[in-house]
C-alpha cells in the first residue's frame, strides 16, 4: 500500500503568502503530476493551522522580530511571521493543487502553546496528530513525502514517519519540495539520508 504525503502546500508558504518558501509554488505542477499518476493508494496532505496569537508567532512575543530564535515552552523556537491562521486564505491549501484527489487533510499547530512542524506530532514529541496511527490502519508500507518546506516540516514529517511507523519504508521527493534556505535544504537532506530516507526525484517516484 503505497502513500503519498504533500506536506504544507499552502497560499501562505508560497510566492504572496505570509511565510513565502522560494519557488513554493513551483512544487505544485510536481504534486499535480503524482497524484494523477495512479500510482498511490493514498493521498493525505498536512495544513498548517495556527489559532491567531500562536505562540510560534513573533507578534506574540514582545519585542520579538521574525526570523530570530526566541523561546516558546522554556524551548529555543524560530520566531515566524504570523502565518497561516485558521480560516484565512492564507491557510488554505493552493487554489491549482488537486485538492479534490486528497484522501484526508491533516490539520496541525493547532494549540498555541507549542509549534508542530511535524504533520505526525508537535515539536516537543508528546502529542500525536493521529495520522500515524490512520496510515497504518489503512496499511501503508510505502510512503513518499514532498512539499514544504523542506528544512523544516517536510524534514520533521519525514522522520517522525520514520520513527514512528516502524517497517514502512519512506522516501523524499526532492523535486516536489522547496526549502527556505539552500544551506538548510542541504542539511535536512543530510540529515534524512542519514536516516534511512531514500532521496528521489519525482521521476522516479513516477516509475516505481
Ligand atoms: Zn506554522
Amino acid at each position: 500500500m503505497k502513500a503519498l504525503l504533500l506536506v504544507d502546500i499552502q497560499n501562505g508558504f508560497c510566492p504572496g503568502g505570509n511565510l513565502p518558501v522560494p519557488d513554493g509554488d513551483k512544487v505544485v505542477p510536481v504534486a499535480n503530476r503524482l497524484i494523477d499518476s495512479g500510482r498511490y493508494d493514498l493521498i493525505v496532505a498536512s495544513q498548517d493551522w495556527h489559532p491567531p496569537g500562536h505562540g510560534s508567532f513573533a507578534s506574540a512575543h514582545p519585542g520579538a522580530t521574525p526570523f530570530e530564535m526566541g523561546e516558546l515552552a522554556g524551548k529555543p523556537q524560530m520566531m515566524w511571521p504570523d502565518h497561516c491562521i485558521q480560516g484565512t486564505p492564507d491557510a488554505e491549501l493552493h487554489p491549482e493543487l488537486k485538492s479534490e484527489e486528497i484522501d484526508l487533510i491533516q490539520q496541525k499547530g493547532e494549540d498555541p502553546r507549542i509549534d508542530s512542524y511535524s504533520a505526525f506530532r508537535d515539536n516537543d514529541r508528546d502529542a500525536s496528530t493521529g495520522l500515524s496511527n490512520f496510515l497504518q490502519e489503512q496499511g501503508v508500507t510505502d510512503l513518499d513525502v514532498c512539499g514544504l518546506a523542506t528544512d523544516y516540516c517536510v524534514k520533521f514529517s519525514a522522520l517522525d514517519a520514520l520513527e514512528m511507523m516502524p517497517g514502512v519504508r519512506v522516501r523524499f521527493i526532492e523535486d516536489a519540495s522547496r526549502g527556505i534556505t539552500p544551506e538548510g535544504v542541504a542539511a535536512a537532506i543530510d540529515e534524512m539520508r542519514a536516516h534511512g530516507i531514500a532521496v528521489i526525484k519525482s521521476a522516479d517516484a513516477l516509475r516505481q
